[in-house]
């Protein structure tokens, strides 16, 4: 009997397309998934109005993990147990381990007017979001809607700007296409919380982690099966030494697809 899965993953330049966001190659794996039951748990940069669009799109409805780890969304007819600290609000239980979303831009905002070149989604039209991202207009003002990260543009010293916002309690993280301001949390921590959930739930099960940047290494690292999916300028090029890692031949979808065929017949699912 193979053991159960719970599966973790990261939607841009893993199973998304990086600039397509297609998710064609990935389908196939999707529906054995579906098939099996397997939780999916979206963990991204994303914010959380973003990733119920996606969900939608995906066909599931699993607990998720939004704006790198600042928020936790439990859906409250999930059969989870609620966490402890959990607020209750729009259908979910949430926990929240960011900054708010006021403070940060504050914060963006003063360090600008110290030489800082930053510019955030706050500071862009929904219209300019796309333009940068590739996405539609409508899934720019979802993008725009952000609780506890800031996605950057930032051209100068990371070193220096890591200082000044260790300064001011906050950290930045590497995404595919911005820096991302936030407090210091992250999408490894925010999986030890819903492992935790699922397992007082009842029941042992394995995690998979899928990832291309390095905000997705916390996650990576927690992985019983850790897949890097392979990305120019992603963490594939300097992949760490994690046990069990998997790093795609193909990029995006299609890298995520095979990637999760194999590991489930690996594990004697079919
Ligand atoms: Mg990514």
């Amino acid at each position: 009997m193979a053991k159960k899965l719970l599966i973790f993953t990261d939607l841009d330049g893993t199973l998304l397309d990086l600039r397509s966001y297609s998710f064609a190659g990935a389908e196939e794996a999707l529906r054995v998934l579906r098939e099996l039951q397997i939780p999916m748990i979206i963990a991204t940069s994303k914010t959380r109005r973003e990733i119920e669009f996606w969900q939608q799109r995906l066909g599931i409805r699993d607990p998720f993990i939004a704006e790198n780890g600042g928020g936790i969304f439990i859906p409250k007819d999930s059969s989870l147990p609620p966490p402890e600290g959990a607020r209750d609000t729009d259908g979910y239980f949430v926990l929240s381990r960011g900054v708010p979303y006021a403070t940060i831009r504050r914060i963006v905002q003063d360090l600008r007017q110290r030489g800082f070149r930053l510019r955030g989604f706050g500071d862009m039209s929904p219209q300019e979001v796309a333009q940068l991202t590739h996405m539609t207009e409508e899934e720019a003002q979802l993008a725009k809607e952000r609780e506890f990260t800031e996605p950057c543009l930032f051209e100068g010293d990371e070193e220096a700007l890591r200082v000044a916002l260790k300064e001011r309690g906050l950290t930045f993280w590497r995404g595919g296409h911005f820096i991302h301001i936030q407090g210091f949390h992250d999408k490894g921590q925010a999986m030890e919380v819903l492992e935790g959930l699922y397992r007082m739930k009842g029941g042992d099960f394995e995690t998979v982690a899928l990832g291309d940047s390095p905000n997705d290494l916390p996650m990576l690292q927690r992985a019983r099966w850790p897949i890097i999916i392979r990305r120019t300028r992603g963490i594939s090029e300097r992949a760490p030494r994690i046990d069990q890692l998997t790093i795609t031949q193909e990029e995006g979808s299609r890298g995520w697809g095979k990637a999760i065929l194999e590991l489930l017949r690996r594990l004697g699912y079919g």
